[in-house]
């Protein structure tokens, strides 16, 4: 082994053998990790870093995400982890549209991976490392780490994220469905002065399509009321800068309603921002190596999706294709593409993909259709919710119709 400067330690290089190997420690990895090593198969995850730092992603979860981490076994761990609530209240130009009633969890991103790395069983081995290469094949894939030694295993499952040295050592190309799809800003907020701020939580929609704003969402957290504001602004648009450096003033100019219903702010400390480019994997039906989360599809913030996509892929994957596969020996490509054909994956996926353009026109398109069917979406809602508050039974009575015939 050699350390930094490239010199021999005289340590001897690790060799590992392994049923299956995981390139990425981040929230697919992970979870991928603990679902096969509890089902009893050997696994070594690899991650670059020991903790993973901290990072803008992921900060809320709710819905369809819940009930994936519930079918996993995965739900005392998350509550254990983040920090629960029930309602929120949607609001727009000043006034309250309407609240949406369904259990979501708040979290740092970094917490809920360090949650769920928790999770990992002790058969686990997890090693700190860079995968510098990756050789692939039918029978055996050898997996290179930086200045340590081999991981050797039957399978590779590649959780890299938005990174593209593995995925392009492998012939593994990105799509660009759109690029700079999005621009998503994340920050903390607290009430000015000592009261709470009214709500837990609080949805606050774009108040003009010219402002490229979809919606500000506010939620609790560990770390106290985190705010995401997704955008669909041109990352070199004058508001980007203006917004970074001083992100109150041009936040209550650019949501002139937002303190009426929220009351007076305050934002804690600096402004993380993320520009999004949506892109698809292609090439990835390969014998050895299997390609999961972002590593295979990116999505847009707005549409709340990754999460939805990337557990989706760990459960069939890890509960449906992995045991098929390792009944029999070898992993050609013909295997593997069963997992790229899953009708479950394929719907999430292209749902991700649609949604990521449905939430961007219905932010920014200016034509007559996307005019009206703003209006009819916010006509809708205002219905409904006058309807759920003066008569709470024909308002429920309508919402199970509308979900029978979703
Ligand atoms: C700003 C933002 C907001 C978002 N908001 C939402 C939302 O509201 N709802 C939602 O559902 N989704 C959201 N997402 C998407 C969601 O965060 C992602 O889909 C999810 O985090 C992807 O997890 P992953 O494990 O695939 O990748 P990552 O978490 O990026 O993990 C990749 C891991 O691979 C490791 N790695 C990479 N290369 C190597 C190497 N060569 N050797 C060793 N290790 C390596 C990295 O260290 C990292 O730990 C958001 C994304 C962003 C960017």
């Amino acid at each position: 082994m050699t350390d930094p400067r490239g010199n021999d330690t005289g340590a001897p290089a690790l060799v590992i053998e392994t049923e299956i190997a995981i390139i990425g420690g981040g929230l697919s990895g992970t979870l991928a990790a603990v679902t096969l090593a509890r089902a009893g198969h050997d696994v070594t995850l690899i991650d670059r870093h020991a903790v993973y730092p901290p990072d803008f992603r992921v900060e809320k979860i709710g819905g369809e995400q819940v009930d994936i981490l519930r079918r996993l076994g995965l739900l005392d761990a998350l509550k254990a982890g983040a920090t629960p609530f029930d309602e929120i209240v949607n609001a727009r130009r000043g006034r309250i549209l309407d609240r949406t009633r369904s259990r979501h969890y708040g979290f740092l991103y970094q917490d809920l991976v360090a949650t769920m790395r928790a999770q990992l069983p002790g058969t686990v081995r997890f090693v700190v490392g860079r995968v510098e290469d990756l050789r692939t094949g039918v029978d055996r894939q050898t997996v290179s780490i930086l200045d340590q030694g081999t991981v050797s295993a039957r399978l590779v499952i590649l959780a890299t994220g938005m990174g593209d040295v593995l995925r392009r050592s492998l012939g593994i190309e990105r799509r660009f469905i759109h690029q700079r799809q999005s621009l998503t800003f994340g920050f903390n907020i607290k009430p000015a002065g000592d009261a709470a701020f009214r709500y837990p939580a609080l949805t606050y929609y774009g108040e003009k399509v010219s402002d490229g704003i979809d919606y500000l969402s506010l939620f609790p957290t560990a770390a106290g009321m985190r705010a995401n504001l997704f955008t669909f602004r041109d990352h070199r648009d004058p508001w980007v800068k203006e917004f970074r450096d001083s992100p109150k003033e041009v936040l209550a100019a650019t949501l002139p309603g937002l303190s009426k219903v929220l009351g007076e702010f305050e934002i804690v400390d600096r402004v993380q921002n993320w520009l999004m480019d949506i892109a698809v994997s292609e090439n990835c039906r390969q014998a050895g190596v299997v390609v999961i989360g972002d590593a295979y599809q990116t999505s847009c913030p707005a549409a709340g999706t990754g999460v939805s996509r990337l557990l989706t892929d760990v459960e069939r994957l890890c509960t449906v294709h992995i045991p098929r596969w390792m009944k029999t020996s070898g992993m050609p490509a013909a295997k593997i593409a069963a997992f790229y054909d899953d009708a479950n994956k394929q719907a999430v996926d292209r749902r991700a993909l649609q949604l990521a353009e449905y939430r961007r026109s219905l932010t920014v398109a200016t034509d007559l259709r996307w005019r009206a069917h703003r209006l009819m979406l916010l006509s809708r809602r205002r219905l409904v919710d006058s309807i759920d508050r003066n008569a709470p039974a024909l308002g429920a009575t309508l919402r199970l119709l509308r979900s029978r015939a979703a």
